[in-house]
C-alpha cells in the first residue's frame, strides 16, 4: 500500500486549463522506497542522514518506521548487519554517496563473510556525470566498487523499478547462503514523481523470501551410515546453526545421540554452555581424538584450523559429515564424507527422521575422556577467576561478568578486543541461543557499539558490551547514539592502557610512546556521562560485579571503566601466533 500519497496540482505543460484543474494522486522516489520496504515488513532503519539522503530518513520516520541515526556509518551498518542475524530479516542500513557509502561498505563485506543478510542502501551522485567522470559532488561509481565485496549489488534509475529492486535486495539477502547485498539509488530517483496508483502496483511483496531446501534422501542416508561407524563423534554447531533458528531440532538431534558437542563462539548457548554434553571445555582433545565430526553451519575456515593440522590429530584419523545451505562450501579444505546440503531446520530435522530414535551410542570410553577433561580444565581454571585483586587481570574481571551472566541468561552479550575477547569466550557461560555476538569469521574490531545498539533496538533486551580498550576506540563516539536513543546497555572497557598490553616502550627511547600504548589510566567512564549516561570507575572484580550487575538491572545507559593489570594481557591474544614478528634487527 502506498503510504501517505503526495496530493498535488500539476500543471503540465500543453494541457487546457479544465484538465489541469483535476486533481491527481501522486507519488515519487522517496515514498516508493519507504513503501517497499513496509510492504515486506522491514520496519527499521541504521543510518546516517546527509546528502542525497536526508528526506528519505525523515519520511521514513513520519511513516512509522523506527529511524536510528549513528555517528558513522560503519556502527550504522553493524548495527543492520547484527540485526539480520538475529532476525533472519535483512537489517537496513542507509547511507549518503562516496564516503557514506565506503564506510558502511566494510560493514557489508564483513556481514557477507559472516553470512548476515542485510541491504546497505546509499544514495550517488548523477549517473551521466558519474560515468563520464565530469566530477559530480562525491563523485563515485558506487555499482562496481560494492559488488565484489557484496552477495549481489542493484542500482535503480526509474521509480517504477524501486519494487522490483527491492524485491531482489530483500531475496538476494535472505535466500540460500544469507549475505550483504548494496543497492544504489541515485539522487534524481528520489524526486522523480509518477502517478500513486502505479506506483502502487509497481511494488512487490516477496512471497516466500527465503525458501526451505530440502536435503536428498540419499544424503541423509549417507550422513546417517557414516554417523553409524563413529565410535568417538563430535557435532560442531556453528553461527549457522543458531541462525536458522532450529533450536528444538537441534538440541533434540544433541540429546537424542548422546553426541558431545562443541560451540563455535557465536553458537555458544544454542544449547546451555553448562550442558553435560558441552565439550567447549575440552575443546584440544575433541577436536584431536574424534573420529566423525558432523558440522553444522559451520566453516572449516581458520576458527578450525581449517580441518587439519596438528590441532585434528593424525591425518585420515577422521570423517567429516557437514550440514550446510551453500554446496560449495563442501570440500573446501578437506574431504566431506557425507555432505548434507539443505537448509539446518530441515537437514537436522530429517536425521532425526531417518535415525527413527536407534541412535548408535558413542562408546562410553569417549564420553568418559571428554568430561575427565572437561572437569580438569573447568577446575584448573576456577581459582584465576574468582580471585579478588586490584588491579585486576583478564580471568579475574571476566570471573565477576560469568556471574552476571549467569544471573540473567537473557542479557545479550556483545564482544570483542583481543585478550579480552579470547578470554571471554572461554570463561562466560551462555544459557540461550543468539546471545553471543562477537567479531565472526574475521575476527574484526569495530563491531562493538553498532552491535550493541542493534541488538537492543531489535529484542529489547538489556546488551552487555564487553571491550577491550583499544577495540572500544573503533566505535567508542556511539555513546551518543545510545544515549540519545536510551537503550538499555552497558558498556564495560576493559583499561590495560593500551592494545594487547599498556607496558610496552619506544624500542627508539624518543619522546613518543609505543604504538601499542594508549594514555595512561584514560577516564572512558566520562564519555558516557558527557551524554547523560552512567559512568562508574571499578578497580577490583566485586565492584565490577556490582556495578554492571546494576547497570543490567536499571537499564540506564551506563560506561563502567575497568582498570586492568597494563601488564596482563598477550600479544593478540590466543592468536599471536597469526602476528608475524620480526627477528632481525630488533631492538
Ligand atoms: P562459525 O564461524 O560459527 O563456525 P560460519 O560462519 O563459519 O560459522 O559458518 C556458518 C555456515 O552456516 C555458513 O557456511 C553458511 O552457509 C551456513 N548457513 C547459514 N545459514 C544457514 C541455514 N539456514 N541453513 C544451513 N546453513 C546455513
Ligand atoms: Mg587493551
Amino acid at each position: 500500500m502506498a503510504e501517505a500519497p503526495v496530493k498535488e496540482k500539476r500543471e503540465p505543460a500543453g494541457m487546457d486549463a479544465d484538465a489541469a484543474q483535476t486533481e491527481r494522486e501522486l507519488t515519487d522516489g522517496f515514498h516508493l522506497v519507504i513503501d517497499a520496504l513496509k510492504l515486506n515488513g522491514i520496519n527499521t532503519i541504521y543510518g546516517v542522514p546527509g546528502i542525497p539522503i536526508t528526506d528519505l530518513g525523515r519520511m521514513a520516520q513520519a511513516a512509522g518506521m523506527r529511524v536510528i541515526s549513528f555517528r558513522h556509518e560503519q556502527n550504522a551498518g553493524n548495527a543492520a548487519a547484527i540485526a539480520g542475524f538475529l532476525t533472519k530479516s535483512p537489517g537496513i542500513c542507509l547511507t549518503v554517496s562516496a564516503p557514506g557509502f565506503l564506510n558502511g561498505l566494510t560493514a557489508l563485506a564483513n556481514a557477507t563473510s559472516n553470512c548476515f543478510p542485510m541491504i546497505l542502501i546509499s544514495g550517488s551522485s548523477e549517473r551521466e556525470i558519474v560515468d563520464l567522470q565530469q566530477g559530480d559532488y562525491e563523485e563515485m561509481d558506487q555499482l562496481a566498487m560494492a559488488k565484489p565485496l557484496c552477495k549481489a549489488a542493484f542500482r535503480v534509475l526509474h521509480a517504477t523499478d524501486i519494487g522490483i529492486g527491492v524485491a531482489r535486495a530483500i531475496r538476494a539477502a535472505v535466500s540460500g547462503r544469507p549475505g550483504g547485498v548494496y543497492l544504489d539509488l541515485p539522487a534524481k530517483l528520489f524526486a522523480q514523481v509518477i502517478d500513486a496508483e502505479a506506483g502502487t502496483r509497481s511494488l512487490v511483496k516477496v512471497i516466500d523470501p527465503a525458501p526451505a531446501q530440502l536435503p536428498a534422501p540419499a544424503a541423509v542416508k549417507r550422513a546417517l551410515d557414516v554417523l553409524k561407524t563413529a565410535k568417538r563423534p563430535l557435532i560442531i554447531l556453528g553461527k549457522g546453526a543458531a541462525y536458522a533458528q532450529a533450536d528444538e531440532a537441534i538440541r533434540a538431534l544433541v540429546e537424542k545421540s548422546g553426541i558431545p558437542f562443541l560451540p563455535m563462539s557465536m553458537a555458544k548457548g544454542l544449547l546451555p554452555d553448562t550442558h553435560p554434553q558441552c565439550a567447549g571445555a575440552a575443546r584440544s582433545t575433541v577436536l584431536k581424538d574424534s573420529d566423525v565430526v558432523m558440522l553444522i553451519g559451520a566453516r572449516l575456515n581458520w576458527l578450525l584450523s581449517h580441518g587439519k593440522g596438528k590441532t585434528w590429530g593424525e591425518p585420515g584419523s577422521k570423517k567429516f559429515i557437514q550440514i550446510d545451505i551453500e554446496p560449495r562450501e563442501m570440500d573446501s579444505n578437506v574431504e566431506i564424507a557425507a555432505p548434507l546440503v539443505g537448509d539446518i531446520g530441515s537437514c537436522v530435522s530429517a536425521l532425526l527422521a531417518g535415525i527413527e530414535g536407534k541412535w548408535p551410542a558413542p562408546s562410553a570410553d569417549w564420553i568418559d575422556v571428554v568430561k575427565m577433561r572437561k572437569e580438569a580444565n573447568i577446575a584448573k581454571m576456577a581459582p584465576r577467576l574468582m580471585k579478588n585483586s586490584a588491579p585486576m587481570d583478564f580471568h579475574n574481571a571476566l570471573g565477576a561478568l560469568r556471574t552476571v551472566i549467569k544471573e540473567r541468561p537473557d542479557t545479550i552479550l556483545v564482544n570483542e578486543g583481543a585478550n579480552t575477547l579470547d578470554l571471554a569466550r572461554g570463561i562466560i557461560d551462555m544459557y540461550q541461543p543468539r546471545k553471543r555476538l562477537d567479531v565472526g569469521t574475521w575476527g574484526i574490531m569495530g563491531i562493538g557499539m553498532g552491535f550493541a545498539v542493534g541488538a537492543a533496538v531489535e529484542t529489547g533486551k538489556r546488551v552487555l558490551a564487553v571491550e577491550g580498550d583499544s577495540a572500544f576506540g573503533f566505535s567508542g563516539m556511539e555513546v551518543e547514539t545510545i544515549c540519545r536513543y536510551g537503550l538499555p546497555v552497558c558498556v564495560v572497557v576493559f583499561n590495560n592502557n593500551g592494545i594487547y598490553r599498556g607496558t610496552d616502550v619506544n624500542p627508539a627511547g624518543a619522546a613518543d610512546v609505543a604504538t601499542t600504548v594508549f594514555v595512561k589510566d584514560a577516564r572512558y567512564e566520562k564519555l558516557m556521562e558527557a551524554f547523560g549516561g552512567v559512568g562508574v570507575r571499578v578497580t577490583t572484580p566485586d565492584e565490577l560485579g556490582r556495578a554492571v550487575a546494576e547497570a543490567l538491572n536499571s537499564g540506564k545507559p551506563t560506561l563502567v571503566n575497568a582498570v586492568i593489570d597494563p601488564a596482563a594481557g598477550s600479544e593478540s591474544g590466543n592468536i599471536g601466533k597469526l602476528n608475524p614478528q620480526s627477528v632481525v634487527g630488533k631492538k
